[in-house]
This record gives C-alpha cells, sequence and structure tokens, in this order.
C-alpha cells in the first residue's frame, strides 16, 4: 500500500530534527510528504523555505494551502512559485475559524473556490479534504458530501480523510461518496495517538470519535501511551489494508518512531 506522511513546521523553527525525521522516513518511499500551513498564511515564507529543503531531501511534498485571510492576488504568486518549485500536488482548503467564531474571508469563502482557482492557474494535481463523521460546521454528513461534490467538480482529484479511529465510519463514508458518484481515491488519514492530551485537543474542534476502549486504555495506562497508539494504528491499518485502501497518510506529528513501527508491523 502506497503511504504519506504529514508534518508540520517545526514550531521553534528547528528544521535540523524534522529533516533526520524524514530522511528515516524516505525508506518506506512515501508517495508524497505533506506539509500543513498556517490557517491564516502566517508560515507562507518559512513554507516555501521547508518545501525547497523537503525537494532536497528528493521527496515528493504536498503543500497544504489556505485560502483563508488571503487575495487572489497573493494566492496566485504562492501557487505560481509553488508549481515553479517543481511540485506537482497540493491541498486546497479553506482553513479554520480563527478563534473559533469569525471566518476571514478575503476573496474566497470555501475552499470549492479555491479548488476552482488553483484548477483554472496551475497544472497542480489537488487534493481536498474528507470528513468521514462530517465536518464540524455541516449541518449534516449528507450536506459536507454535496460539499466535498463541489470541491470533486471543481478540479480536485483526491481527497485526503480528517483522521478517524473507527474504520466502520471510514468505511460508510467511502460507500456514501461512491453512491454520491464520487469515484477518486479517498485516503484514510491515521494518527498513531503519542499523547493523550494532544490527542484530545486535535479532535477538541472536530467530529472524531474515539472508541471507548481505546480511551479507557490510554487513561488507564499513562505511561503506556505511545505503546497502545502504535498497537492500536496497527490494527487500523490492517484492517484497512484489508479493505483494499488505495493508500494511507500517516500525521506523523514530526515523529517517525511510531510510524516506522506501525509500518514494520502491517
Ligand atoms: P470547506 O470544504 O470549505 O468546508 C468548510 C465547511 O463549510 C464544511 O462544513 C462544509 O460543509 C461547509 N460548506 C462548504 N461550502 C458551503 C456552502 N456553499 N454553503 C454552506 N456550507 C458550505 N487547516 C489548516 O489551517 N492548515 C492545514 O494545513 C490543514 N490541513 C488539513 C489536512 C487535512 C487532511 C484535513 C482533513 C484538514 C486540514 N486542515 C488544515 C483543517 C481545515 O482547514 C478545516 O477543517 C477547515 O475548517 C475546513 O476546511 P475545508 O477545506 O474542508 O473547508
Amino acid at each position: 500500500v502506497k503511504v504519506s506522511f504529514e508534518v508540520f513546521p517545526p514550531k521553534d523553527g528547528n528544521i535540523s530534527k524534522l529533516f533526520d525525521e524524514l530522511r528515516i522516513l524516505k525508506k518506506y518511499n512515501p508517495q508524497l510528504v505533506s506539509l500543513t500551513y498556517g490557517a491564516n498564511g502566517g508560515t507562507r515564507d518559512f513554507s516555501l523555505e521547508l518545501l525547497r529543503t523537503i525537494l532536497d531531501l528528493e521527496l515528493n511534498v504536498m503543500p497544504h494551502f489556505t485560502c483563508m485571510c488571503s487575495s487572489k492576488e497573493i494566492i496566485e504568486h504562492y501557487i505560481t512559485q509553488i508549481e515553479n518549485m517543481g511540485i506537482e500536488n497540493i491541498l486546497a482548503l479553506r482553513g479554520d475559524k480563527i478563534d473559533g467564531d469569525e471566518l476571514c474571508t478575503v476573496d474566497f469563502r470555501y475552499a470549492n473556490e479555491l479548488v476552482d482557482f488553483i484548477h483554472q492557474k496551475t497544472t497542480l494535481s489537488i487534493g481536498v479534504a474528507g470528513y468521514p463523521e462530517g465536518h464540524i460546521e455541516a449541518e449534516s454528513l449528507d450536506m459536507d458530501i454535496d460539499n466535498l461534490k463541489r470541491k470533486v467538480d471543481a478540479g480536485a482529484s483526491a481527497i485526503f480523510t480528517q483522521m478517524f479511529f473507527d474504520n466502520n465510519k471510514f468505511f460508510e463514508y467511502v460507500q456514501r461518496i461512491r453512491d454520491a458518484e464520487i469515484y477518486l481515491p479517498v485516503i484514510p488519514g491515521i494518527l498513531p495517538v503519542r499523547s493523550l492530551n494532544q490527542m484530545d485537543k486535535m479532535i477538541s474542534m472536530a467530529r472524531i470519535s474515539v472508541p471507548k476502549s481505546l480511551r479507557t486504555q490510554l487513561e488507564q495506562f499513562p505511561d503506556d501511551v505511545k505503546k497502545i497508539g502504535t498497537e492500536f494504528a496497527i490494527n487500523q491499518c490492517g484492517e484497512l489494508i484489508d479493505s483494499g485502501v488505495c493508500g494511507i497518510h500517516f500525521f506523523t506529528l514530526n515523529h517517525s518512531d511510531q510510524v516506522c513501527q506501525v509500518l514494520d508491523n502491517i
């Protein structure tokens, strides 16, 4: 199965640690490494610097990009720079509301508008986000899938999902997507849990259910959280592979150790 790895720009600016981790992950021959993007565009220059260095490692890279707070001119400039660097993929997102309630809309309100723009202006292959349990702002999963369809019709070519811990949610989602006549690859997003607090923080602004058995184990054995998280991810990935998924996208949190253990055991 093909794998991809998501990393974020290190908050302390120390990129050498990140590159050590990427060098380790490179042995799994990833289809791509994706680099997250600050919702308000604050990390744009740093992102470009990081993208260049990831390319220097001879890894395929997929920058994430959000349209919040950005004008058409800024977006066009950025995507042109990316394309000129030889990058072929981009993950087109809207971005989260700032402080949870305000949408910072300039030219594009929703991701489908960004997808349309990138599709018109570049030849980049465009990934979009999908939410197996529905996006937090969506009134229903059906309405969220209508939105996904708009992103697909605007020119997306792959769907990367939000993390999930219940494979059945993913299987049902893919079925509903296919029923909606969306036939693009759907790449499941997997988080090997590293810390209970961090996991809770990541899922607090989203609709992501955590099976009771997993939560109980994590709470009961605080010293073994990484081990439990890794084992859970191994089982989750095994089942996904058996179901025939075309790839798995790992939220690495800039660490290679757990992802390596998962990949060595599936
Ligand atoms: P959209 O597709 O625009 O959807 C947003 C909401 O609006 C949904 O509820 C949708 O149903 C609704 N909607 C869309 N169109 C309409 C319409 N016409 N009318 C009414 N409602 C509508 N965020 C970052 O800031 N940086 C990152 O690097 C990043 N990486 C991510 C990677 C993955 C794999 C995923 C799953 C998410 C990532 N995010 C990232 C988070 C993402 O920005 C948020 O989830 C954001 O709130 C929604 O982005 P979107 O592109 O899915 O938005």
